[in-house]
């Protein structure tokens, strides 16, 4: 979509300048999307293999804009990030994941958590304790409800100023969880130091289940140290019934993935939950 003639056509007509055209473009329209109603949040549900049932959902931001078409989050959250409206937009996530759940207790549908995804630039924001907490307070949402996943490369970024604001949204009673664990090469030793509650498995780990040179190796090790540190511990990426029996004979407490569902938009995800909850 290169609307601009003579001068500015040539000088974005190269392979790279072509991308940061694109960049230039996403981010003009990024800086616009909550007030154009362009972005909305999918859910995606999560099963307790122990107790047979759905327990929670997490909400996955979907952006469609009206010159770019639908952007997936793994071009737009990077971008966001740099340009830090991811703080702006962060908020507006966890606004509307919160009225959501809200809803749906209204509703008598039931669940024990709703998973947001938070990145390292918002938790390091200084204001986002007190975003949370006016959320919290604005739903009237009991926190513990409300789970914030932070990767494990936002955990190692900055140790001091993590581990304070890791310490802050405990205090205000939210549940921490490590998204994509495996992947970022964290030591554990300094992770043993996290208030964290719970370990997501990341998606590689799972497929290696069925690898017969891995057999799931790293999602087994993954389990035993979430026992023994306490912390709970879901799968992510669970597509075969081979990889849901593996995981529950190994004592995963639960599980996400296109076996159970995809993430679905708003009114979808109503209907699943009223017929899957009772
Ligand atoms: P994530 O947090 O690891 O989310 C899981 C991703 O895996 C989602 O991709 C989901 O649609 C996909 N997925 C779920 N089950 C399966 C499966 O069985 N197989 C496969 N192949 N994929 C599965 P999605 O929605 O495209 O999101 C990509 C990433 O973008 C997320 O990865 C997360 O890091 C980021 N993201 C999404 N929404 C937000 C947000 O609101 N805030 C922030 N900071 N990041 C977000
Ligand atoms: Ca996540
Ligand atoms: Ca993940
Ligand atoms: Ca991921």
């Amino acid at each position: 979509a290169k609307r601009a003639g003579g001068n500015t056509y040539q000088y974005f007509s190269g392979k790279m300048t072509e991308a940061a055209f694109r960049r230039h473009t996403m981010e003009n329209h990024l800086r616009k999307a909550i007030e154009r109603n362009e972005l909305e949040l999918h859910y995606q549900p999560i099963f307790n293999i122990a107790i047979g049932k759905f327990c929670g959902v997490e909400a996955l931001l979907r952006w469609d804009n009206h010159e770019l078409g639908k952007v997936t989050p793994i071009e737009f959250i990077p971008l966001a990030e740099e340009t830090g409206l991811i703080v702006k937009i962060g908020e507006w996530v966890l606004r509307q994941a919160c009225i959501k759940i809200k809803n749906w207790g209204n509703q008598g549908i039931l669940l024990s958590r709703m998973a947001v995804n938070v990145s390292a630039m918002q938790l390091l924001h200084k204001g986002f304790a007190s975003q949370v907490t006016a959320i919290l307070k604005e739903t009237g949402l009991d926190p513990g409800i409300l789970e914030l996943e932070l990767t494990e490369s936002a955990l190692i970024s900055d140790e001091d100023s993590v581990l304070e604001a890791l310490h802050d949204l405990k205090k205000i009673g939210v549940q921490l969880a490590i998204d994509d664990f495996g992947t970022g090469y964290s030591s554990l030793s300094r992770l043993k130091n996290f208030p964290i509650d719970r370990l997501k498995i990341d998606r590689n780990f799972i497929q290696d289940i069925e690898d017969s040179s891995d057999r799931g190796a790293i999602a087994v090790a993954i389990i035993a140290m979430a026992e023994g540190m306490e912390m709970k511990v879901t799968a992510e990426g669970v597509e075969t019934d081979v990889q849901l029996s593996f995981l529950r004979n190994k004592h995963c407490d639960e599980i996400q993935g296109y076996l159970m569902s995809r993430p679905l938009p708003s009114a979808l995800i109503d209907e699943f939950l009223i017929k899957n909850l009772r």
